[in-house]
């Protein structure tokens, strides 16, 4: 992916594009990618980098979510499982299993939780990840070395998906491209036209590296715009009242000692109603997350105070955790759909939401990373419907995602980029110098910075150590002491002076501060 190309694309088109989404999170860039895959001309404009919003901020499981089934929504759970196992064919590079232990430590929970997990297997059908079983204590302490042992009765064992979110969207982008959508990020909507009967025709954005007006017709116009995607409808309609009731959470990064055994903990009912997870995910443990509702969705939330607490997980550690452990902290917003008479926000369903104001706009919103797939081809058919679009069958089911690899662990630290591992593996036989790690905590190279910035359109330090690699999910003490490292190579592939670079170290700092927990 070019971004000069891409512009030029965008600027070039004279036609109605067939399809216009705004928003290049898993729901824009899963709709573009079906659309493109159809055989339809779809232009994709994100106004930040890809994957800026929420896609970025998730628990990183790729799952069929145990909670909703106890809610009773079997729909959604059985839709979401079929998902993760096409999700896993697609992109095995990307999509990996993992075991998730709930410990017990009274005499009913193993049973009760037992019955529950096989009911999750059994929905799984022919999509499954592996068996629940119910674990002796000697069992649990084999797969969670660090749980504290004081009480404990045994758990319960299951599997479900784990996967690299930015990873997976840069390469869904990918995909999308080599089936011939134009993809731009920084280029933000800021007004939808709207023909003689009122009707959307079209969006008016703006490119933020070259100040150029881009205005683009469209057949159909998709509003992807996540937690956002109420503002971008009222371009059209200033006084529609909102779908989105916007909720953050919250995750806290520890060292990887704190799971060293390779499985996850999982909490169903923490004591103010959540599910906590404690997962390994890059050689480190990710903790979350929260549900607190908030008034604004921002682009950059940070953590309440109260949302960092550590007592829920040292409950069941026998080291407790504290402040001085995390690694970085990063909060993302669910784009709940309202309901009139839910109590809380952790109670709102999480089915996707396909919605047509009278104006035409489509939005599409709700719904999971894990369902991206069903949610595009779903809004794709409204689409193609409304527009009296040419027919044309969704083949998403069975195509395989850009670095597509059954193999990719033989990669080691670059296992992610699946075949593209190969390209970079290559740079670094150019100059060995960029196979150095450019931190001693953290295993990312100066290669992986070059292969982003010259085919993964990363524009900007934090674009390659938030997103393109996740150094700053990670350890953002580390990615801020990698950033001038990683500004220099950005300025050398992009063309850039010294200001730039200089800039763009400053920028990042601040940033980042906002992942460090003082
Ligand atoms: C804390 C948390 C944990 C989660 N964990 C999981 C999980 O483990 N597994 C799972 O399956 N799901 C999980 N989810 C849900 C999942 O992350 C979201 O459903 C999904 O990422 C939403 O994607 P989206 O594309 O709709 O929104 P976003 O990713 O927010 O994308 C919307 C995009 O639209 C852009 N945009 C907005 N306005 C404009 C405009 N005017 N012009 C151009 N662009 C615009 C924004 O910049 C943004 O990039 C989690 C969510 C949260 C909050």
């Amino acid at each position: 992916m070019n971004r000069a190309e891409m512009l030029e694309r965008a600027l070039a088109h004279q036609e109605p594009w067939d399809i216009v989404v705004i928003g290049g999170g898993a729901t824009g860039v899963g709709v573009a990618l079906d659309a493109a895959a159809r055989g339809y001309d779809v232009l994709l404009l994100e106004q930040s980098d890809f994957g800026k919003g929420t896609s970025s901020r998730s628990t990183k499981l790729v799952h069929g979510g145990v909670r909703y089934l106890e809610q009773g929504n079997v729909s959604l759970v059985m839709e979401a499982l079929k998902e993760r196992g096409l999700l896993r064919q697609n992109a095995p590079h990307l999509v990996g299993d993992l075991a998730f232990v709930v410990p017990s430590y009274e005499w009913w929970e193993a049973p009760f939780y037992g019955v529950g997990l096989k009911v999750y297997n059994l929905l799984s059908g022919r999509y499954g990840f592996g068996t629940s079983e119910i674990l002796t204590k000697e069992e649990t302490l084999a797969r969670l070395p660090t749980i504290r042992t004081e009480g404990l009765r045994g758990g319960v064992v299951y599997y479900d998906g784990q996967f690299d979110d930015t990873r997976l969207l840069v390469n869904m982008a990918t995909t999308a491209a080599e089936q011939g959508a134009a993809l731009l990020n920084y280029a933000p909507v800021t007004a939808l036209t709207r023909d003689a009967h009122g009707f959307v025709n079209g969006v008016v954005a703006s490119d933020l590296e070259g100040g150029r007006e881009i205005r683009a017709a469209a057949r159909v116009v998709i509003n992807a715009g996540g937690p956002f995607c109420d503002a971008v409808r009222r371009l059209a309609d200033p006084g529609l009242p909102p779908l989105v009731a916007p909720s953050q959470g919250i995750h806290l990064v520890f060292a990887g000692s704190v799971l060293p055994g390779g499985a996850a903990i999982m909490v169903p009912h923490t004591s103010d109603g959540r599910v906590m997870f404690a997962i390994p995910w890059h050689g480190h443990t990710v903790v979350g997350t929260t549900d607190t509702p908030i008034e604004e969705a921002s682009l950059e939330p940070r953590p309440f105070d109260d949302e960092i607490e550590f007592e829920t997980a040292s409950r069941y550690l026998r080291r407790p955790l504290t402040r001085a452990d995390v690694l970085s902290v990063f909060v993302g917003i669910r784009p709940l759909v309202r309901s009139g008479d839910a109590k809380s926000t952790a109670a709102l369903s999480r089915d996707h939401l396909i919605h047509i104001d009278p104006t035409g706009l489509i939005t599409v919103t709700g719904g999971k990373w894990t369902t991206w797939r069903s949610m595009a081809e779903h809004c794709v058919n409204t689409a193609a419907m409304l527009e009296h679009l040419p027919e044309k069958p969704c083949p998403t089911r069975n195509l395989n995602i850009h670095g597509f690899h059954r193999h990719a662990a033989r990669f080691g630290p670059l296992a992610v980029y699946g075949s593209d591992a190969l390209h970079i593996q290559d740079l670094i036989h150019g100059d060995p110098a960029l196979g150095a790690p450019l931190h001693p905590a953290l295993p990312t190279c100066g290669a992986e910075v070059v292969w982003a910035a010259r085919f993964e359109m990363a524009r900007t330090v934090e674009d390659a150590l938030a997103r393109r690699t996740r150094a700053l999910f990670l350890n953002a003490r580390a990615a801020i002491e990698m950033a001038p490292a990683v500004a220099t190579l950005l300025a050398r592939e992009l063309g850039r002076d010294e200001a730039w670079r200089d800039a763009q170290v400053d920028a990042f700092r601040e940033l980042a501060a906002g992942y460090l927990v003082a």
